[in-house]
């Protein structure tokens, strides 16, 4: 039988802690942080949960690839932000969709999107789920359809090419980290493009929500991957020319890409892949306080070395995370390479590190050859990071708030930017939580800027957390925006972020935005509500 998703939070039914072992970790966690409780609350079981009757019903012939059941619409009603989880967890399932169709080809896709089109009823292209913008979920902008269609990419799942020589490969979108990476290493080849939500995550959500991922440099977001795209709208099929670049006009590429499902429903693209890297060095660069690690951070960024990973984690964090001991901030500095030894760029960007008031112990394994290596701390920091989205499930059940935002801005105005937004979304966490701290971190850095990842840990007020994350979410994207950053550097716009992102853009691109949509969704039916008003 396949493994099931849990229906409310990450992972796998089979995958959720017994009762006990979250008590367990929940003295543990509330140790470390000092809030929460002790007495975990269960999730409610999908057997309590009842949905509203399904207002639209699939024709005949695409019967056999579409669910009513609950738990298909109550796994497709949400993503995977903290007030998703909350509400899943709890059994509150508002919005479900009425219809999930699982097309097995491009011939089914068009049919359900025709039949949608034709009873008038939304749809909503779905990869792995992992939105944390309210991207998949039908409520703003769907409230006057005739019913909502969701369409699961899932079992387009497959590399159908690879081009060896120009070192490209057509992969459908429903394709998942995990399984892409796998059908690409038959090849000896890597897409190495891993997002914090990798195992679920898909090559479609990917390039519809302009996804960040391992490289911390140079290949930030999936746009400098994608070599072209193929899409299915409602007025016909968008597909790109393969290029390696092209100067004519605006993209058609970089317009799909970020689309956030509003303008078709992406089925394939070409991606640029590599050879799997074989020399890597990585180590852990400690820096008294986190703006001396940000200037040392910042020559980085502009010295050319380009590392892969540049990672600077606050002293706050690192702690949290058991990567340090809350005395200093942490670099997680790594290079990598098919193709030749990482050595001499590594013990450059140390030197650079070193200028900075940057130490490090000597790696006891670090250098070419296959396989990792990492110091202590760097591999306390990647556990961490892997083991996140799990934490998450468990933060909610012990009542503790625990949600992420992440930005970018220059790096002239970084140091009064951040300050500014810690202040302000550390006065809401106290007047809304009464305790709770924020914490940066800096995920990917340009020559000209980075992108700051903020952390919110705090006590959480069962039953008023949707209330509590609104309050605080609302203070740090003011405080984002009237700080000059972006609303998102790489988790999209979704729902939860229009009234930020509308400040943000210019009016005549909006006015654009609405008449492309307008040009191939006529009728307005693709995820409406998201990037602009239906
Ligand atoms: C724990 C966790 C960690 C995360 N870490 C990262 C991270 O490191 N980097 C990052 O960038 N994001 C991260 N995210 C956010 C999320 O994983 C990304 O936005 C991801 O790209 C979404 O991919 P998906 O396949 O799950 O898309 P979904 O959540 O299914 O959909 C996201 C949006 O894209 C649209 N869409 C999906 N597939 C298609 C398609 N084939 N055609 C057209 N539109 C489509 C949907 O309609 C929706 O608007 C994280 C989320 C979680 C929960």
């Amino acid at each position: 039988m396949e493994r099931r998703r849990k229906h409310w939070g990450w992972g796998y039914e089979d995958e959720q802690p017994s009762p006990e072992e979250v008590r367990a970790a929940a003295g543990f966690l509330v140790g470390r942080l000092g809030f929460g409780s002790t007495e975990p609350e269960q999730p409610v079981p999908l057997s309590d949960v009842s949905l509203p009757a399904p207002r639209v019903t699939p024709p005949a012939a695409l019967a056999a690839i579409c669910a009513t059941d609950e738990y298909e619409r109550a796994l497709h009603c949400y993503g995977r932000s903290y007030v998703d989880i909350v509400r899943a967890f709890r059994g509150r399932f508002e919005h479900p969709p009425d219809v999930v169709a699982h097309p097995r080809d491009e011939d089914e896709l068009r049919a359900t999107l025709d039949w949608a089109l034709s009873i008038g009823a939304a749809v909503i292209a779905f990869g792995g789920g992992t939105s944390v913008v309210g991207g998949v979920e039908a409520s703003t902008g769907c409230g006057d359809r005739a019913g909502v269609v969701t369409i699961d990419l899932k079992a387009l799942d497959s590399v159908l090419e690879v081009d060896p020589v120009s070192l490209s490969a057509r992969i459908q979108a429903g394709a998942t980290g995990p399984g892409l990476e796998e059908q690409l290493g038959e090849h000896g080849l890597t897409l190495r493009h891993f997002p914090q939500s990798f195992q679920f995550s898909t090559l479609g959500g990917w390039i519809a929500t302009r996804a960040g991922g391992h490289f911390a440099t140079l290949y930030t977001h999936i746009d400098d991957l994608v070599e072209s795209v193929r899409a299915i709208t409602p007025a016909g099929v968008w597909e790109s020319r393969r290029l390696p670049g092209s100067g004519a006009g605006v993209s058609p590429d970089r317009m799909l890409i970020g689309s956030e499902g509003t303008l078709g429903v992406i089925t394939e693209a070409w991606v640029r892949v590599r050879r799997r890297p074989v020399h890597r060095a990585s180590t852990p660069v400690r820096f008294p306080d986190f703006m001396s690690g940000a200037e040392a951070v910042r020559a980085l960024s502009q010295s050319g070395l380009y590392p892969s990973n540049c990672r600077l984690i606050d002293a706050r964090e690192a702690e949290v995370t058991g990567a340090g001991d809350g005395s200093h901030a942490l670099l997680v500095l790594g290079f990598e390479s098919a193709e030749h030894d990482v050595e001499p760029w590594m013990t450059a960007a140390l030197e650079i590190c070193a200028d900075h008031g940057g130490t490090w112990i000597p790696p006891t394994r670090r250098g070419s050859g296959p396989g990792r290596a990492s110091g202590e701390a760097v591999g306390s920091w990647r556990e961490a990071f892997l083991r996140a989205p799990y934490l998450r499930d468990v933060f909610i059940a012990i009542g503790v708030l625990s949600e992420t935002f992440e930005t970018a801005i220059t790096w002239e105005r970084f140091p009064g930017f951040n300050e500014g937004v810690l202040a302000g979304v550390q006065d809401a966490v106290q007047e809304v939580c009464g305790g709770g701290f924020v914490t940066c971190r800096l995920t990917h850095v340009y020559p000209d800027g980075p992108a700051p990842y903020y952390t919110v840990l705090a006590p959480a007020r069962r039953g008023g957390e949707l209330e509590q994350w609104t309050q605080i979410k609302r203070a740090a994207s003011e405080a984002v925006i009237d700080g000059g950053g972006t609303i998102t550097h790489h988790h999209a716009v979704g729902r939860a972020h229009r009234p930020w992102y509308d400040a943000q853009r210019p009016a005549p691109f909006a006015a654009a935005l609405r008449a492309a949509k307008a040009a191939v969704d006529p009728t307005g039916a693709l995820n409406p509500g998201v990037l602009i008003d239906p």
